[in-house]
């Protein structure tokens, strides 16, 4: 069986929106500047955006302040429309999650499960609040296996009951462009995943 073409998908989608003339709501998980730069290029043209910070794998509480000022700044002076909720440190939920995972390798079952923790938030918020679609920027980095993180997006879709919005960022240049972005803005590119496990890879 082919694998399924992501950004295809997507754009279809946005075709199909233009199409109808409608413009939905998007609660856009987002875990730091770079990975929604290249996104926010063209995402608030099909969708009202609400960009949210929630990542209580960066347990280190300066690194997370930094990576949401990088963010915040970003939309102030790129995107003003676009609305930015700033979710709970939750750094105990994601220490207990890792817990007896700390040496799995980057890519396996702790980032699997981080992954999850951080789409099930987006999802239930997007649900609590009545969004009508939820998406994450994590399909941004060509580290992170896209089929991964959209089948646990689709998962909490269907247990929320709220569209999810399957991506795979990083094509069309994405990622590339994500990278030319920060070099022009001068934007905080860190050089580790998040974790203090991906810290010392
Ligand atoms: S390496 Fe990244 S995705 Fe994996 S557990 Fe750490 S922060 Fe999460």
């Amino acid at each position: 069986m082919n694998p399924r073409q992501y950004h295809k998908e997507m754009k279809a989608l946005f075709a199909e929106l233009r199409e109808a003339g409608e413009r939905p709501t998007l609660l856009l998980h987002a875990c730091c500047a770079p990975c929604a730069s290249s996104p926010l290029t063209f995402l608030p043209e099909y969708f009202d955006v609400t960009v949210y910070y929630y990542n209580p794998n960066i347990t280190d509480l300066e690194e997370q302040d930094k990576r949401f000022e990088e963010l915040r700044r970003h939309l102030a002076e790129n995107y003003p429309r676009v609305g930015l909720i700033r979710g709970a440190h939750d750094e105990e939920k994601f220490l207990k999650m890792a817990k007896g995972l700390e040496e799995a390798p980057e890519g396996g079952l702790r980032c699997a499960r981080c992954f999850e923790l951080r789409l099930e938030e987006t999802g239930r918020l997007a649900k609590q609040e009545g969004y009508d679609f939820f998406a994450t920027t994590l399909t941004l980095s060509p580290l992170k296996n896209p089929m991964l993180i959209n089948g646990i997006g689709e998962k909490v879709a269907e247990k929320y009951g709220v569209k999810y919005l399957a991506s795979d960022f990083k094509k069309d240049g994405g990622y590339l462009q994500s990278i030319e972005i920060c070099k022009a803005q001068g934007l905080y590119r860190q050089n580790y995943c998040g974790c203090a496990y991906s810290k010392r890879i």
